[in-house]
This record gives C-alpha cells, sequence and structure tokens, in this order.
C-alpha cells in the first residue's frame, strides 16, 4: 500500500521523516497485517481440498474478524474458537463476535484454563472429533506461509527509509518485515504485551539480525489502554487524519513519537511506520471504556 507523509511540528523541529505505510486500507474486513498473514495460508488450504477455517481468538481479536470475513470472501466454512465460555449468550453486545458471526462463523467458546492447552496435540485432535476436517490457522495467524504473506509488506521504494517500525503480538509480521528489509535498515518492533518471549519467536523466522524490540511501550499488557494513550491516539486522528487503534498501532505510534522527542533518531533519519490495521476493535474498546469511565476513541 502507499506511504502517507505525517505532518507534525514536532517532526519538522527534530528533522525527522515520518511516513506511514497505510496497510490498513488493504481491505475493508481483513484488516492490515491479517490479510498478509492469511493470503498463502488460504492459497494452501484451498490447493488441499480444504472446505473449513478453524481458529482461535480472544473475543475482540482482529484475527477472528478477519478468518470470518476472508472465509466468506473465498468460501471457507468458519470456525472460531473463542477465549471466554461466559461469551456464549453475549454475541450481540461484542462487536467482532457480532461481525464474525454475520460473516458466517460458527463459535465454540471455552474457558481460559482449556484455552491455554490449544497447541496441545490432544486438544486438537478433540477438535477434529467435534467438527471433522478442517485447516488450522494458529493464534494470531503465524506460521511460515504467514511469514511469507509479511514478506510483501515492503517493497524497493521503501529501501531508502533508515528506520521501520511495526507492532508486535506474536512476531509474524515483523519477522516477515525483517526478511524483506535491507540490511542497511533497522526494524524497530513495539510489543503490545508485556514479556520477553518474543525474541525467540522472532528468531523462529526472522533472516536478518538488523532488528530489535523496544519494550517500553506496551501500556501495562495486551489490550491494557489509559487515559494518555487516548489522548495521544485522538489527537494523532485529529492532526493527521489517520486513524490508529488502542491495542497496537496506537501503541507503536506513541513508542515512535515519544522516541522522536527523546532525541532517539539522529537529524535526517527516515522511519516508515507500518499501519497493521485493526480499526475494527475500536468499537469493542469503546464499550469498554465507558464501563471504566475512560474517555471514548474518536
Ligand atoms: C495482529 C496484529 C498485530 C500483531 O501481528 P503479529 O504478526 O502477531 O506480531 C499488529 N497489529 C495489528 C493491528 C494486528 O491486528
Amino acid at each position: 500500500m502507499y506511504n502517507q507523509e505525517v505532518k507534525l511540528s514536532i517532526l519538522e523541529e527534530k528533522s525527522i521523516q515520518l511516513f506511514i505505510k497505510r496497510d490498513d486500507l488493504i481491505h475493508p474486513h481483513i484488516s492490515g497485517n491479517k490479510y498478509r498473514k492469511l493470503k498463502y495460508n488460504l492459497i494452501e488450504a484451498s490447493n488441499k481440498g480444504f472446505t473449513t477455517l478453524l481458529t482461535f481468538g480472544g473475543a475482540y481479536s482482529n484475527h477472528i474478524a478477519a478468518v470470518a470475513a476472508a472465509g466468506k470472501e473465498k468460501g471457507f466454512k468458519t470456525i472460531g474458537i473463542i477465549r471466554g465460555e461466559e461469551l456464549w449468550n453475549r454475541i450481540k453486545e461484542n462487536p467482532t463476535l457480532k461481525f464474525a458471526k454475520e460473516c458466517g462463523m460458527e463459535f465454540k467458546f471455552i474457558s481460559r484454563g482449556e484455552y491455554r492447552k490449544k497447541t496441545d496435540k490432544d486438544f486438537i485432535e478433540r477438535l477434529y472429533c467435534e467438527f471433522g476436517n478442517f485447516y488450522l490457522v494458529p493464534e494470531g495467524g503465524t506460521n511460515a506461509l504467514a511469514v511469507k504473506g509479511c514478506e510483501e509488506i515492503l517493497t524497493e521504494n521503501d529501501f531508502s527509509f533508515d528506520v521501520v517500525g511495526v507492532a508486535v503480538g506474536t512476531g509474524g509480521t515483523i519477522s516477515g518485515i525483517i526478511n524483506c528489509s535491507q540490511l542497511s535498515q533497522q526494524v524497530l518492533g513495539f510489543p503490545a504485551l508485556k514479556g520477553d518471549f518474543l525474541n525467540n519467536e522472532i528468531v523462529k523466522f526472522a533472516s536478518k539480525r538488523n532488528w530489535k524490540l523496544v519494550c517500553d511501550y506496551h501500556f501495562g499488557g495486551y489490550a491494557k489502554i489509559n487515559e494518555e494513550l487516548i489522548t495521544f491516539i485522538n489527537d494523532f486522528k485529529i492532526k493527521t487524519h489517520i486513524p490508529l487503534d488502542p491495542v497496537y498501532t496506537g501503541k507503536m505510534l506513541f513508542g515512535l513519537m515519544d522516541m522522536i522527542k527523546n532525541d532517539e533518531f539522529e537529524k535526517g533519519t527516515k522511519i516508515l511506520a507500518i499501519h497493521t490495521g485493526g480499526l475494527q476493535g475500536i468499537k469493542g474498546m469503546n464499550l469498554r471504556n465507558r464501563k471504566k469511565g475512560l474517555s471514548e476513541l474518536l
């Protein structure tokens, strides 16, 4: 997708150029990196004759929404194994699940304890017994074919950037970006969650070492947000007309802008931030914000 230049006075002041790759606009419902990650998996599923996709996710998961929409578009039946057994009768109140259901996804709600077993052989075996044959897309969609899809995010036109910034969940997307980056570029990953297992995940798929994780901007953990982040995201949207999601891209851009403010980049640095999408999550986040007395995301 195209790169949009961000015009903000702080960038001018610090002599930094910042562009955003608008992968959020790649498809109306299969957002950003989820589109990239599904691309070759869907081709593989179709080539192998599968008619059903099964995957896992939380109640607000971009991945669940993407798989449901992709299944509808490409003619696969879809099954979502959802974390949280209490959600079975709250589908209508949850924008992500409601959307996925409208796309035809069938759900199985399981407890958080059971959910932790999602990669166990026995657990998967029982799913085959229950649902018959299916193509299994792992949680978050990361596997070798997903990384292959993400290797198409950067193109030759992007090689003039010194730094590439991207949000990190499971590490699949950044791995693809590393693999298609130039050695002269630095890839900065901003984990959206706490924990230091991510380095090992990335090493499994990444072919170069021109990357680093910046772990100071997770805001307390996965999908945790506060008023400061909400203000940043709203302000960014008003000033640049670019919407950011609160779970991934908002935290990544907050981190990049903070690093720019703190003079962590040399004058003249050209930065490309990847907009990985995720905007479908805003509705659900706003419902939760209201309950917690937090402001609304615009
Ligand atoms: C899933 C997701 C990510 C994380 O991608 P990984 O490949 O799991 O690291 C980043 N941004 C958005 C918007 C996402 O939905």
